[in-house]
């Protein structure tokens, strides 16, 4: 049996995904690479300092969170451009088609993801 996944049904789910979280990284003043870019000023909303460096490692681990994920719709995304997208990078299976649809980023198929956890 051969499936057919929707790649423009995906695509558009990538796209929407990445634009939220380049929306979110912009809202808590975050660049693409998840760095910090200083415009969120931390120093005079908080008058401790210990909670200015909690903020700031807060921020820091959402910004690293939305980087990943920018990172795998990027991936995926470039994967629809490159015609080679729901192909398991680690053994080239197909992906079943109910993960891509639960998944969209997925990069490896259920079978590898399960041998390497
Ligand atoms: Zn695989």
């Amino acid at each position: 049996m051969t499936e057919t996944i929707d790649t423009a049904a995906a695509e558009k789910l990538l796209i929407e995904e990445r634009d939220s979280v380049l929306r979110q990284l912009e809202e808590i003043g975050a660049d693409e690479s998840g760095q910090l870019n200083g415009t969120v000023d931390y120093g005079d909303a908080f008058a401790d300092a210990g909670a200015v460096t909690a903020e700031r490692t807060e921020v820091l681990r959402l910004a690293n969170a939305l980087k990943v994920r920018l990172e795998r719709a990027n991936v995926a995304l470039g994967k629809i451009a490159a015609g080679n997208y729901g192909i398991c990078e680690t053994c080239g299976a197909q992906i079943g088609l109910d993960r891509i649809e639960y998944l969209p980023a997925v990069r490896r198929c259920i079978r590898c993801k399960q041998a390497a956890s």
